[in-house]
Formats: structure tokens, sequence, C-alpha cells
């Protein structure tokens, strides 16, 4: 049998009669396997008439749907930097260039409210730098809740809306140092105001966690 597209498939039945019911539901799934790569061509095309002719419900699901949105965009993107690498590479390089400021600034916000975050990052990296024996994704708040919010130093409360610079503001602590071959590991952290954490590095005698 040669169907519409002129591509030769599955000649299951005899050409005077006619396919019904599970037959035919049976043919026609061999026949969407059989050319997929049409299939999707097609549905490709009947979604972009679709989109054409009902924009309002097209933006309404855009809407409800950013997520999706977002990974069709990234799919769209890598697919496009397979298709060309080396002049997609360049497009982004000359994108970045000119938007320099732009991302500088994004990345300055970004890192403000994201304090926490960054502080574990740079602790991990430090961490990872002296090459320590145990590293651990440690979630700075998650230490800040298990100490109760007191300073394992001076025992006293910390103030969970002072931030970074305040010098009683939360701050981690590393009970034996980085740079002494301590672990970034919760069982190695405590939290401390800011104050209490420097004085003792820079005091050079280490106080430990007394229970
Ligand atoms: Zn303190």
């Amino acid at each position: 049998m040669v169907c519409k597209s002129g591509i030769i498939v599955m000649n299951t039945t005899p050409a005077s009669e006619p396919m019904k019911g599970q037959k035919k539901r049976e043919y026609m799934r061999a026949w969407r396997r059989a050319n997929a790569e049409k299939v999707r061509i097609a549905a490709k095309i009947r979604l972009k008439a679709w989109r054409k002719e009902n924009p309002e419900k097209r933006n309404a699901w855009a809407k409800a749907n950013p997520e999706k949105i977002k990974a069709y965009q990234k799919e769209y993107d890598h697919n496009r930097y397979l298709a060309n690498p080396s002049k997609r590479k360049a497009s982004l390089l000359a994108w970045t260039e000119k938007n320099r400021d732009r991302l500088r600034e994004a990345k300055r916000i970004w890192n403000i409210e994201n304090a926490d975050k960054v502080r574990g990052y740079s602790s991990k990296r430090r961490a990872r730098k002296r090459n320590t024996s145990t590293i651990q994704n440690v979630l700075v708040n998650e230490v800040y809740k298990r100490d109760g919010w007191r300073c394992q130093i001076c025992k006293k409360r910390v103030n969970q809306k002072l931030s970074y610079p305040n010098p009683l503001s939360s701050s981690i602590d590393h009970i034996v140092p980085l740079s002494k071959g301590g672990a970034h590991s919760y069982g190695n952290v405590q939290l401390t105001h800011l104050k209490c954490n420097v004085a003792v590095g820079v005091g050079g005698v280490k106080q430990t966690r007394l229970f």
C-alpha cells in the first residue's frame, strides 16, 4: 500500500477490503510509528496555525505556564547552538559584552537577595581549595536554626534581622578553621556574631564550644 505521501508502508490489508475498527487503529498506529518525523512536523504546523488563529488563548496559556515557556526557550536556544556552535557562541559573547553593566547590576542584586547562599558558596569553595576531607553542602540557615539563633562564642542572642557587615549580624564560624584542615560540614560549623567570629580569628586563639 502507498500512502498519500508516497512512502510505502506496511501492507496488511488487501486493498479491496476497507479497514475498520481495531484493524484500522492498529494500521494507523504503525503508520505513525513509521513516519514519526512527518507526524511531528504536521503537528507543529497545526499548532502554529492554531496559535495564529487563537492569539488570546495562546497568550493566556503562556501566562499560566511560564516554566514551560522557559523550558521551550531553553530547548530552542540549545538546538540553535547545536546547529552552529561557533556562531552562537560569538553572538552570545557579543550580547554579554553589550549588556555588561546590566548583567553586573543583576548579579549584584541577586547576591544581596541570596546572601545566605553566597556565603555558603564561598565557604564551600574555600573548603574545596584547601582539600579538606569532608565537604557537606552546609545550608547556613539550617545551622542558624540548629544553634537556636544564639552565638556559640558569647552565648548571646543573634538578631536575625541584622545583616553583613553589621558586627552583630549572623556569621558562620568553622570550629576547626579551614586553614587548619577543618571540614566544611555541619559538625564543624557554628553560628556566631560576626564580631565574635572575627575577634577569635584575629586573636589566633580558637575557643571551642562548651557543652
Ligand atoms: Zn557573640
